[in-house]
């Protein structure tokens, strides 16, 4: 039986974690299936406030790890596969694991969106990427392509360009949702070519490695193709809720509700982190959501010793 049990490990769920754990909860905190979650899988963050140099991402996530860990934070690997939050204390099941808890924090995250083409999910490590920080350097020296036009697409870009023979940025539109600062960053650096509009049709894969990409331009119907060796997705993500659905609230595209915080309509189960928010998507906004889950959750534990 465990106070607390923390869905997720990145930035939202480890500063639930720390706050849990110096309130003496001893929170448990469960990994889920990319430890250390988004930040673990990207390069230099330069807005997280007190690192005016900025600080690569992993080593951030692994400075909260350390810091929650520190204060009696225990940690486990596993993928939840259900929950049973129908009384208290909960029951999470992860595989052959299964725990129970008196409040719950649930900051499982958010997941990279596949174009949903059929062989995409099969050459994933073949050529095909959505994260540059793990995979660029795979590239050194050839062509590659970022699907996307919001920041991650532009970030993504810009950090392949270092080892990339050349890097296009493919887009559905002509327009861009990322910031100003990223597109004026991309369209100085001479390694990167717009490719706008174009949808990629089909990823051509020889010897199971990719080798093009067949491209439409959902205008014209005008077709290209373009010789590449690694595709990377950058065209946002989905909120990892697929357990909870039927179980918790939660809006149209999965993203679970939050309520005066972090609470939800099930007494003793919180939410922090992108799993909750589809607005702001920040380092420094999921730890502060995570913040506010560990301070509802003691509140919530203070007030029901049962
Ligand atoms: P995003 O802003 O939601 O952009 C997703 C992009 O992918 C859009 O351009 C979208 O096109 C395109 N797209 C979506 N589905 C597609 C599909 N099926 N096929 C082709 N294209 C598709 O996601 P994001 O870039 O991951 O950014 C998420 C949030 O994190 C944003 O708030 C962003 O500002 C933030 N972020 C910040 C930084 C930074 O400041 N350093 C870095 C990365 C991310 P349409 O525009 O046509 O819909």
């Amino acid at each position: 039986m465990h106070n607390v049990v923390i869905i997720g490990s990145g930035c939202a769920g480890l500063t639930a974690a720390i706050y849990a754990a110096r309130a003496n909860l001893k929170p448990l905190v469960i990994d889920g299936h990319e430890p250390g979650g988004q930040l673990s899988l990207t390069t230099h963050v330069e807005n997280f406030p007190g690192f005016p140099e900025g600080i690569m991402g992993p080593e951030l996530i692994d400075n909260m790890r350390k810091q929650a860990a520190k204060f009696g934070t225990e940690f486990k690997a596993g993928v939840i596969s259900d929950v049973d939050l129908s009384q208290r204390p909960f029951k999470i099941i992860a595989g052959k694991d299964s725990y129970e808890a008196k409040a719950l924090i649930i900051a499982a995250g958010a997941s990279a969106r596949l174009i949903g083409l059929p062989n995409e999910r099969e050459l994933i490590g073949h050529g095909v990427s959505t994260c540059a920080t793990c995979d660029g350097y795979f590239f050194r020296g050839k062509p590659i392509g970022v699907v996307g036009g919001g920041d991650s697409a532009m970030e993504e870009a810009n950090f392949l360009s270092r080892y990339a023979s050349k890097v296009y940025l493919i887009h559905r539109r002509n327009e861009f949702r990322a910031s100003k600062i990223m597109i004026d960053r991309v369209k100085a650096n001479e390694k990167i070519e717009f490719v706008t509009p174009a949808v990629v049709d089909e990823i051509v894969a020889v010897d199971g490695s990719v080798e093009r990409v067949r491209l439409r331009n959902p205008d014209s119907n005008e077709k290209r193709e373009i010789e590449l060796h690694g595709l990377f997705i950058a065209i946002g993500h989905d909120p990892n809720t697929k357990v909870l659905k039927g179980k918790l609230e939660m809006d149209a595209n999965g993203y679970l509700i939050a309520h005066h915080g972090s609470l939800t309509k099930t007494a003793g189960v919180f939410v922090a982190g992108d799993v909750q928010d589809h607005r702001y998507r920040q380092a420094i906004t999921a730890a502060g959501s995570g913040c506010m889950a560990a301070m509802d959750a003691e509140k919530f534990l203070e007030e029901h010793k049962d």
